[in-house]
C-alpha cells in the first residue's frame, strides 16, 4: 500500500491540465485541502504530531528566469518576525523584525514569491487570532534543507509543547516536475512563444539509418537517444576521436540497453546547424506554502483561551468572529413571552444576513451564566432582548473579551454585527460611537 505524505504530487501529475485551464498563462498556482499521512515513529501531543493530518498546499508555478510576483507591492511593507538561518548559526534565537520588501532585496529570501507567500502566511495567521509575539518565521539551515530546494522558511508557533513547525514555505525549484517528466515521458512544461527568434549555433548528431540500426540492433535507439541528449562539448569529443582514431565509444548507464558501444564515422554525422526557435520551452519552478491544518488548529485554540481576571473558573476563547463557530449569540434577558417574537426577529435577521447565530433561550439559566458558557464557546457578540425592547424596540450588544455593552434599535444593531462579523468595523469603533450600558447586574450573575 501506499499513503501520500503530502497532497503536493497529486497537483505536479497534473500540471499540464492546470497550465491548460489557466489558458497557458504563467505564473498560476494549484491548490489542495486533504489528508496526508507520516509514519511518525512516537505520535503523540495530541494534534501536534499524528500520523495521519490535513495539509492545506499551495503550488505556485513560476518561471526560473524572473520570480518577480506581480502583486508584491502589496505586501511589501510588512513586517515579518524572520529568523535568518545566519543569524541561527551565530548562535541567536531573537527573531529579527524586517519588512519583506528588504528582506528580498537584501538576498534574506530569496525571491518575490517566496517573499509574497511568507507575508501572506503571517497575515492569514494574524487574521486567524495566532498571537504576534508568539510567531517567527525560521529559515533552514543548509543543512535542514531539502536538496532541491532553493530556499525554505517554517512559520513556526510557540505553544506550551515549545515552537512548532506549522507552515513551511519552500521554494522547490523544477524538482518534482522534471522528476515526474523523467520517469512518465511525459512533457511537464511550459512552452512561449518568444518575441523575437532566436538563432544560435548547435552540434548536431543525425545517425545513418542503414548502417546504425544494424550494426546496434536492440540498443541502437537508446544510443541514439543518449547521443541526442548530448551536450556541444561531448559531442566534440565524440567528433574529434570519429576523425582520429576512425572510432568512439558511447556508454549507457541507467537505461534498458546499459554497456558499451562502438560508434563509427559511416554510424553518424555531427555538424555545425543554425537554430532558429519561435518558442520558449522550460520547466516552471515550484513554490509551496504547506499548512499543518491540526497544528494550526492546536496553537489558535492555546493563543485564544482566556480566564478572567480574579477568577480562574470564568474561562473563556476569544477567537475573532472569522474563526468563531457561531458568531452572534441571540438572548431573552429572561423567560418572559413577551421577548419571544423580538428573539426570532434579531435571530431571522443575522441568519438573512449571512450571520451564524445561536438562540440561548434556556429559562433555566440567568443571563449571566447564558453569556458565561457561550463566552466557553467562543462567541464573540450576544444581543439581548429585554423590557426596554418593547417598550423602543432597542436591544444591548455586547462584546465577550470586553463583556462591555451597548444598546441602539434592532436595524442598527444588526448592521453592526454584520460589519464586526466581516471586519469592516472594529468593537473600539462601536464603543467610540456609542455609550456604554451598565451591566453590574447582568454580567456578574455568572
Ligand atoms: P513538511 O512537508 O514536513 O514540511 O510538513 C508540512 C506541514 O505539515 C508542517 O508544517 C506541519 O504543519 C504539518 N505536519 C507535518 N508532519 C506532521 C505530523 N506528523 N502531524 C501533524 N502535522 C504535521
Amino acid at each position: 500500500g501506499y499513503l501520500r505524505p503530502e497532497t503536493a504530487q497529486g497537483q505536479f501529475v497534473n500540471f499540464s491540465r492546470l497550465l491548460e485551464f489557466n489558458n497557458q498563462k504563467m505564473p498560476f498556482a494549484s491548490a489542495m485541502v486533504g489528508r496526508s499521512f507520516r509514519n511518525e515513529i512516537a505520535p503523540r501531543q495530541g494534534l501536534l504530531r499524528v500520523r495521519e493530518f490535513t495539509m492545506a498546499e499551495v503550488e505556485h508555478y513560476v518561471d526560473p528566469e524572473n520570480k518577480d510576483h506581480p502583486r508584491f507591492d502589496e505586501v511589501a511593507h510588512i513586517e515579518l518576525p524572520l529568523l535568518p538561518s545566519q543569524v541561527q548559526l551565530d548562535g541567536k534565537t531573537t527573531p529579527v523584525m524586517m519588512r519583506i520588501g528588504d528582506a528580498v532585496t537584501s538576498g534574506t529570501v530569496d525571491n518575490q514569491t517566496l517573499g509574497y507567500f511568507l507575508a501572506r502566511i503571517y497575515l492569514y495567521l494574524m487574521a486567524v487570532g495566532i498571537k504576534h509575539e508568539l510567531l517567527r518565521f525560521r529559515q533552514h539551515l543548509p543543512n535542514e534543507m531539502a536538496h532541491y530546494a532553493t530556499d525554505c522558511w517554517d512559520a513556526e508557533i510557540k505553544t506550551s509543547h515549545g515552537w512548532i513547525e506549522c507552515v513551511g514555505c519552500a521554494d522547490r525549484s523544477a524538482y518534482d516536475l522534471t522528476k515526474h517528466s523523467a520517469y512518465t515521458k511525459e512533457k511537464l512544461c511550459v512552452r512561449e512563444n518568444l518575441p523575437e527568434p532566436l538563432v544560435t549555433e548547435k552540434l548536431v548528431c543525425e545517425t545513418n539509418s542503414k548502417v546504425f540500426g544494424p550494426k546496434l540492433k536492440r540498443a541502437a535507439k537508446p544510443v541514439q537517444e543518449h547521443l541526442e541528449s548530448l551536450s556541444d562539448a561531448n559531442l566534440t569529443a565524440i567528433q574529434s576521436a570519429l576523425s582520429t582514431d576512425g572510432k568512439a565509444t558511447v556508454v549507457l548507464s541507467g537505461t534498458s540497453a546499459d554497456g558499451e558501444y562502438e560508434i563509427t564515422p559511416d554510424m553518424v554525422t555531427i555538424e555545425t546547424r543554425t537554430i532558429t526557435e519561435h518558442v520558449r520551452e522550460y520547466t516552471p519552478n515550484v513554490i509551496e506554502p504547506s499548512f499543518g491544518v491540526g497544528r494550526i488548529l492546536y496553537s489558535l485554540l492555546e493563543h485564544s483561551f482566556n480566564v478572567r481576571a480574579g477568577d480562574e473558573q470564568r474561562s473563556f476563547f476569544s477567537f475573532k468572529p472569522a474563526v468563531a463557530p457561531f458568531k452572534c449569540l441571540v438572548l431573552p434577558l429572561s423567560g418572559h413571552a413577551s421577548f419571544a417574537k423580538p428573539l426570532q426577529d434579531v435571530a431571522r435577521r443575522l441568519r438573512a444576513g449571512g450571520v451564524p447565530a445561536r438562540v440561548d433561550d434556556a429559562a433555566s439559566a440567568s443571563i449571566g451564566r447564558r453569556y458565561a458558557r457561550n463566552d466557553e464557546l467562543g462567541t464573540p457578540f450576544a444581543i439581548t432582548v429585554d423590557f426596554q425592547t418593547a417598550d423602543d424596540g432597542t436591544v444591548t450588544l455586547r462584546e465577550r473579551d470586553t463583556t462591555k455593552q451597548i444598546r441602539a434599535p434592532i436595524d442598527e444593531i444588526v448592521e453592526l454585527v454584520k460589519c464586526l462579523v466581516n471586519g469592516s468595523t472594529s468593537w473600539d469603533d462601536v464603543l467610540s460611537k456609542h455609550p456604554l450600558v451598565d451591566t453590574s447586574t447582568s454580567d456578574s450573575t455568572a
